[in-house]
This record gives C-alpha cells, sequence and structure tokens, in this order.
C-alpha cells in the first residue's frame, strides 16, 4: 500500500528539530523535500512548491476562480526521542499490520501524508477545487516556528494572499465520559493561549555565608515563587469556554443542562467545577509554571544573583503586560533577565463562520458518532502565526485517540493505527473535495 510506505518513509527521516538551528540536522530536512518530490510526482507535475527560509514548503493547487483559497498545514519536524521504553525504534516507522510505529505518525508527519495522499487521490481523479487549496507544511514547529511558519505568514501578508480559513493540526476525536456525555467529542481548537518564557532575577548580597543577612538572593527568589504559585492570575469565562460549554449542554440532562446553557450565569459554579482538574483549569485562566532555577557557585559562598524561569500561557483577555501587574503587585523585588519568548493569545475564531460548519459537516460524515465543538487549545500550533492571515483558524486532527494514545504525543511509544491513518486520509479528501 503505497500510503502507508510513504508515512513509513517519513518517519525513518529522523527530522528532529532544535531550539539553537546549529544542532538541528539540515540534511535531513532537505531529504524530506527530496522524498516528497520522488513519492508525488504528480502533485509536484500539478501544483506550485515556493520554499521559505529553505525548508518550510508551500503548495498552491490551482482552483476554478479566483476567490480567496484555502489552507491546510502540518509540520514535519519532530521531538528527539531514544529507543528506550519503545516496544519498536521511534524511527523505525515499523509496520505491525495494525500500527504503524514511530515519532511524528501522530505529530504531525501522519497528517502532513495523510493530506498529500488525499491530493494525490483526487488529482488522479482530474478533481480541480473551487478556488485555490495551499499547503504550508513547518519544519519548527516544536521548537516555536519562528523561521518557518512565522516567515510563510510574512510571504502571505506581503504577497497579498488572505485565506478564507486555515486548517492546521490540533484537537482530536476522543471519548466523551471523560466529560461525562455519551457520544464521542471531536474538539476543533479555535484559539491558542499565548506562551510565553521569562527569566526573573533576584539579587543579593556576595560574601561568606557564615554572615549572611536576613534574606538571599535564594530567598527573595523562592519567597516570589511561593507567593506567585498561591496567587494565580483570576479565572475568567471566556467566549471559547462558553462556546464548548453551551456546545456540552444538549448531552447533560436536568440541572446540570440547564446550568450549562446559561454559562455566565453560572460562571461561579462552573468554574469551580473546572478549576478542580488541572487540565480544565488551564482553559480557565493564564497559568505560570516555573521550569528552571539557577543560583549558587559554592555550599558556603552568597551568591549574587538567582535566576528563575516562568513559562506563563495567557488566556483570552489577558495580556502580558496584565500578568506583569499581577506579579508585580505581589510586591517582590525583580528584574527581567531575558525574554525567552513572548506571544500574547491569538484571536478567537469565529465558531459559526464557513471552516467551522465545513469542518464540523467533514466530521459528520467521516466521525458519525462524533459530536464537533469548540475549545481553547492550551498547547501551541504554527497557526498562531496565521491570524493575520486569514478570516479564521480553526485546529482539528482527524483522528479518534484514546487517553493514552495522546500521551504518546512527545512520550514514548507514539503509533496511528491504520484504521486512523485511513480515516485521516478520508477526512481531508473530502474536505477538499466537498468545498462549495
Ligand atoms: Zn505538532
Amino acid at each position: 500500500m503505497d500510503a502507508i510506505k510513504h508515512l513509513q518513509d517519513a518517519i525513518r527521516l529522523a527530522t528532529v528539530s532544535h531550539s539553537d538551528p546549529y544542532e538541528t540536522d539540515w540534511s535531513v530536512f532537505r531529504e524530506f523535500g527530496e522524498f516528497l518530490t520522488a513519492s508525488y510526482p504528480l502533485i509536484h507535475e500539478k501544483m506550485e512548491l515556493k520554499l521559505i527560509n529553505d525548508f518550510a514548503l508551500i503548495y498552491r493547487w490551482p482552483g476554478l476562480s479566483k476567490e480567496k483559497p484555502l489552507m491546510l498545514t502540518a509540520h514535519y519536524d519532530v521531538v528527539a526521542a531514544t529507543d528506550e521504553d519503545w516496544e519498536y525504534p521511534p524511527f523505525s516507522g515499523h509496520d505491525d499490520s495494525e500500527r504503524i510505529w514511530g515519532r511524528g505518525t501522530l505529530d504531525d508527519k501522519g497528517s502532513l501524508i495523510a493530506i498529500m495522499e488525499a491530493a494525490n487521490s483526487l488529482l488522479e481523479a482530474d478533481y480541480v477545487p473551487p478556488y485555490d487549496i495551499y499547503f504550508a507544511f513547518g519544519f519548527d514547529e516544536e521548537v516555536g516556528g519562528e523561521l518557518g511558519a512565522k516567515e510563510m505568514a510574512r510571504y502571505f501578508l506581503e504577497n497579498g494572499i488572505h485565506f478564507r480559513y486555515i486548517l492546521d493540526e490540533g484537537g482530536a476525536v476522543t471519548d466523551g465520559k471523560s466529560l461525562g456525555v455519551e457520544p464521542d467529542l471531536a474538539v476543533i481548537g479555535i484559539a491558542e493561549k499565548g506562551n510565553n518564557s521569562f527569566r526573573f532575577l533576584f539579587r543579593g548580597d556576595e560574601g561568606h555565608s557564615s554572615m549572611p543577612p536576613q534574606s538571599t538572593a535564594i530567598g527573595k527568589m523562592a519567597a516570589f515563587i511561593h507567593d506567585v504559585e498561591r496567587n494565580p492570575p483570576k479565572a475568567r469565562m471566556t467566549d471559547t469556554l462558553e462556546a464548548t460549554i453551551t456546545a456540552l449542554a444538549p448531552y447533560k440532562s436536568g440541572v446540570e443542562a440547564f446550568a450549562l446553557r446559561n454559562p455566565k450565569l453560572f460562571s461561579p459554579l462552573i468554574s469551580k467545577i473546572l478549576l478542580k482538574n488541572k487540565q480544565t483549569a488551564a482553559m480557565l485562566r493564564s497559568t505560570i509554571a516555573f521550569t528552571m532555577t539557577e543560583a549558587g557557585t559554592g555550599h558556603n559562598v552568597l551568591p549574587r544573583t538567582a535566576t528563575c524561569v516562568a513559562n506563563i500561557r495567557i488566556v483570552q483577555g489577558d495580556t502580558v503586560a496584565g500578568i506583569f501587574d499581577h506579579l508585580k503587585s505581589l510586591g517582590h523585588e525583580f528584574e527581567i533577565a531575558d525574554e525567552i519568548m513572548v506571544n500574547e493569545a491569538t484571536a478567537i475564531s469565529d465558531v459559526n463562520a464557513e471552516g467551522m460548519l465545513h469542518t464540523k459537516e467533514i466530521i459528520a460524515r467521516v466521525f458519525p458518532d462524533a459530536v464537533a465543538m469548540p475549545y481553547l487549545m492550551v498547547g501551541g500550533t504554527d497557526s498562531r502565526f496565521y491570524d493575520q492571515v486569514s478570516d479564521n483558524v480553526y485546529r482539528f486532527l482527524p483522528n479518534k485517540l484514546s487517553g493514552s494514545e495522546l500521551d504518546t504525543v512527545h512520550g514514548r511509544g507514539e503509533y496511528i493505527s491504520h484504521e486512523n491513518f485511513f480515516k485521516m486520509i478520508e477526512f481531508y479528501r473530502e474536505f477538499m473535495f466537498q468545498l462549495k
């Protein structure tokens, strides 16, 4: 089967991206481009290919009209993996006749190959889309997308290419029981939190630890961390969360259904329930997580400085400046030593617009047992760069995944079942074929 072989070939190219571009083995990325050219000759004959920064791939499939185009995106870089604790090695692409194993099968080469397979089969059937369809394939999504998606977005902006909507990776189809509803849930990301990392610096007196001052640099930092963790940013019922909750209401009964149908009214009650679980709590407010600390050079030397890094995810309605106001209000003296990453929250895509309705319609065809609903993506995707070049951006990965399968993304033992892979191809084929 060609499709499976293509996915196996894609997995075997270890396109691991690193935050420091000098650590990345770019020859494998070049091979990946060559592999696509060799595997999909018809696509390369019928579509235009534009390379941005050598490795970001933009395909344009010319349509019948000059109406606003549509774009599907995916990325082909992956996070690192070692052989340890994998049933089959992460870059083997092993096919055990039910599953294809390897890093990237779910995140996100499976999607990229499925898009190519779908387009290839439509081209073989002489299908011409009603307007242009673009594919944009990033190569550094896992490390922030600065060289790939960000530059592709700039290219679209500079060339006046504006999309009616974009479909990127994102929410999957999962069992509804975790949210206490019977049907499967197909969750479509309509917004992303802003992902930020800052290094905070605290100063203290240098000297011998036998004559310490009342508080050292480390003590000041510890007090800060302690206070920040005890005073999280305030929870809010965002429009996105409201859209998710009202979409759930029809599958609940009694008092619960009534509360969910009126989320603003029952906001304190709903918030209280959602804040109990760390996954749902993250949808309700900005989060601040301390991820690194550094201080000291000797066991009996007072450090002059202490630093800590916080990863701050900003929810819609909050801003980076607002979070800093909150931090300052806690009354600690700190300096910002490094702005490692700064991103405000994305715009919220329209839940009633063409792209959402189309995505839902194709979900209903391919996953008839699932209820489609919007949600806030807590993680990040390349599409956060595309707000400026598209009316709307939706984030959905057409796979039915169990909780343990979701855990393999960026973890150990990532695989895609044949069933999911073929569903994904079917989804993208229908998605491009059923356009009006
Ligand atoms: Zn991804």
